[in-house]
């Protein structure tokens, strides 16, 4: 084992997150919430308890200084995280929106990213590199906005439990009472931000999401070869291996010639591997991708994270899941920290319409999220990131092919697509341009997904269109129709018109 691994290692951590993984995926739990028909007032009273301070930190932020009583509850202290977060600068203009930190929160900006897979093709032609300026093109300094926002929380009243486990939460159709190892809370609204590991999302859901990228990596100095305006996004510098994953890194620079590095793969669950494992071919594979011969490890990143590509009917009443909890996360760059920032102020309104005349059934909190029906079309791509058996160059192929065509498109509709704003009518394009780049790609699309899968995915573009126009509908005829409207209906139509915006939005 490396001497880095075991530096990585040593703490423990990457192994317990294994175990967790394991264990709660294996066999969900049963007590970690109960439905019960009524509750007795009883611990702390708040409105809303939020569990979980990374992103929810941020939701709990701007609610208590939209005048709302939160309490936060973190296992852990809250402030930091062990994550690295890149993101699009337009996506920062929601901290500034909610009045949330937004100085000093950006540890570095880049002129524009790349991705490439390195097909080798028989001709000899070099694999295609796309440009994607404007996209991913912010480093985060997390630590930085997570520790400005605590101390914003504290300064606005708002009460925080820290080191305090999550034990059991049960919820009547009036109210809601949190039982930490610590204490009892009582509360009219929960937000599960737990993340990927949820109890309750495992409980409710069995399985919550329905791909994962394991992710490993390192905070490291002195890399070989990184330019530091340039970021890079996915980057394959191989086929995929005799485990079934195509690996893929990402590179983003910081300040001091340090730069972020991942390693990552797209599994469905079940497939996933160790992160341990994933960390020892981090630190084999990384001399091959940036000569690392004077690197020095700062920090390890690691982590699982989730994406969800179907949507559901019903959900716990009074709980909503925020962030890796509720899954809703790019399925192709699994950006949670962007897509839940960005979608953080039309969850906010819909968590205020739904406290305000009390629409918090189980049929209501689904609508209430950062879900985006493009995204769900994007989806299908997350299922040609894992290599076919016998072809271990068949992702590098297909989404060389992608490159290679979307370099011959209009550079907008390029641009909407990474940055999650896409139409079904721009990804039947680039799918059009795939097709043409790479015609063997419906023996591939059979051999990947099977038949009855393959229909469903060509079919997929109009499922979706006929969202975008229900989507579209709703938001151009609200203000007709919003005072005929029952709450329940108005949540409803309100969720669908705001998601309408959110994938308009610039
Ligand atoms: C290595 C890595 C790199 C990434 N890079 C990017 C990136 O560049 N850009 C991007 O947009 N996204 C990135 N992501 C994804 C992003 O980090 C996540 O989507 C985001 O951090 C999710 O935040 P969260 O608050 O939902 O979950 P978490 O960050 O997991 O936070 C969950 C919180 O809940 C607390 N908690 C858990 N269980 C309990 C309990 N029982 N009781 C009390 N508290 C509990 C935890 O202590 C923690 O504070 C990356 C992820 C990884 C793993």
């Amino acid at each position: 084992m490396s001497e880095h691994l075991i530096w990585a290692l040593e703490s423990g951590a990457v192994k317990r997150l294994d175990e967790r993984w394991k264990s709660l995926t294996a066999s969900a739990p049963t007590d970690a919430f109960q439905l019960v028909s009524s509750l007795q007032a009883q611990g702390l009273e708040s409105e809303i308890v939020v569990l979980g301070g990374g992103l929810g930190l941020l939701a709990a932020t701007a609610l208590q200084a939209r005048g709302h009583q939160v309490t936060l509850i973190d296992r852990a202290s809250v402030g930091e995280t062990h994550r690295e977060w890149n993101s699009s600068q337009n996506e920062l203009e929601v901290l500034k929106q909610l009045g949330l930190p937004h100085s000093n929160v950006v540890a570095k900006t880049y002129r524009t990213g790349y991705v490439e897979f390195n097909y080798q093709d028989p001709s000899g032609e070099k694999p295609a590199r796309g440009w994607i300026p404007g996209v991913l093109d912010v480093a985060i300094s997390s630590t930085g906005l997570l520790s400005q926002s605590r101390a914003q929380f504290l300064a606005l009243g708002g009460t925080l439990r820290e080191g305090e486990s999550f034990k059991h939460l049960e919820v009547s159709a009036l109210e809601t009472r949190v039982t930490t190892d610590g204490g009892t809370y009582h509360a009219k609204l929960v937000l599960d931000a737990m993340g990927v590991l949820s109890p309750i999302q495992f409980q409710l859901h069995r399985q919550p999401f329905d791909w994962v990228c394991p992710t490993v990596g390192s905070v490291v100095k002195h890399l070989e070869g990184v330019d530091e305006n340039i970021g890079e996004v996915l980057v394959t510098d191989r086929g995929g291996d005799g485990l079934g994953r195509q690996l893929i890194w990402e590179l983003f620079p910081l300040e001091d010639d340090a730069s972020a590095v991942y390693l990552f793969h797209y599994a469905p669950l079940g497939q996933e591997g160790t992160l341990e494992q994933l960390f020892a071919d981090y630190f084999k594979l990384l001399p091959e991708y940036h000569n690392d011969a004077r690197a020095e490890h700062i920090k390890p990143v690691f982590g699982y994270i989730p994406s969800r590509h179907k949507r559901r009917h019903s959900s716990l009443p009074r709980v909503v899941a925020l962030g890796d909890a509720g899954a809703w996360n790019n399925p192709l760059t699994f950006t949670g920290f962007g897509s839940n920032l960005r979608n953080l102020p039309r969850v906010l309104e819909l968590l205020e319409f739904a406290l305000k005349f009390d629409t918090l059934k189980a049929s209501d909190t689904v609508q209430i999220g950062a879900r985006q029906s493009n995204l769900e079309l994007l989806s299908w791509l997350t299922r040609f990131m894992r290599p076919l058996k016998h072809d271990p160059q068949s992702v590098n192929r297909i989404f060389n092919a992608f490159v290679k065509s979307s370099n011959r498109t209009d550079p907008a509709r390029v641009k909407r697509f990474y940055k999650d704003q896409s139409s079904s009518l721009d990804f039947v394009a680039l799918m059009y341009g795939v097709m043409v780049e790479h015609p063997s790609i419906w023996r591939h699309g059979l051999e990947q997904l099977g038949m009855g899968e393959l229909v469903a995915f060509l079919s997929a573009p109009v499922v979706s269109m006929a969202r975008e126009a229900k989507s579209w509908a709703a938001d151009t005829f609200w203000e007709t129709v919003k005072d005929r409207l029952t709450p329940t209906q108005a949540l409803a139509w309100k969720a669908s018109a705001l998601e309408w915006q959110a994938m308009r939005s610039k």
